[in-house]
């Protein structure tokens, strides 16, 4: 008998799960760079990244902008279909519930998730869309693929924002209460 690996006979993912959400993680990085929301998608079709996005919802100010929706605009324009049922979707942040139920619609045979959304997760985390078994079509989920490094982008960036705002904050109030008066002492005189 052929020994395996254990983490290959255990593990959810492939090697190749691995290398794409690799790529997704590089974007979402790219989106960080440029002030959205470190969050990216990718479609993969015949073992092809077909489409490879990051969330523009700062940027555009559409609130619909989010990676997922992005890509299977992408990849249903590529196809000439809007039935993605040999595509898998790869999302570094488990997608809300709006892009659950687009992935739904989309047919996406899987999907593949990296870390949790406690706000708004649509695979559980807030509500599950996928949960009820549906007639016509069933996805396949994976999640968890690189969940650190997912969440880790987004805890540093929302750090950064916080930072970011609080350095405005204290040079507006400079501006207004000047160097040696401040609110406390103004208080303190009436
Ligand atoms: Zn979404």
């Amino acid at each position: 008998m052929i020994v395996q690996n254990l983490s290959t006979i255990f593990s959810p993912f492939s090697s190749v799960d691995f290398n794409y959400m690799k790529r997704v993680l590089e974007k979402a990085q790219e989106g960080f760079e440029r002030g959205e929301i470190p969050i990216a998608a990718a479609i993969v079709y015949q073992n092809c990244i077909i489409a490879l996005e990051h969330n523009w919802v700062e940027k555009r100010q559409i609130a619909t902008a989010h990676a997922e929706m992005l890509v299977i605009e992408k990849a249903s324009a590529i196809l000439g279909d809007w039935r993605l049922t040999e595509c898998t979707l790869y999302s570094s942040l488990e997608p809300c519930i709006m892009c659950m139920g687009a992935i739904m619609q989309a047919r996406v045979k899987r999907l593949v998730w990296g870390a949790k959304d406690i706000r708004l997760g649509g695979c559980g985390s807030f509500l599950h869309v996928a949960a009820q078994a549906h007639p016509m079509h069933q996805i396949k989920i994976s999640s968890g693929l690189f969940e650190k490094e997912a969440g880790d982008l987004l805890i540093n960036f929302f750090q950064k924002r916080r930072r970011e705002r609080d350095k405005r904050e204290c040079e507006g109030d400079k501006r207004e209460f000047g160097a040696s008066t401040g609110p406390v002492s103004q208080a303190s005189t009436s």
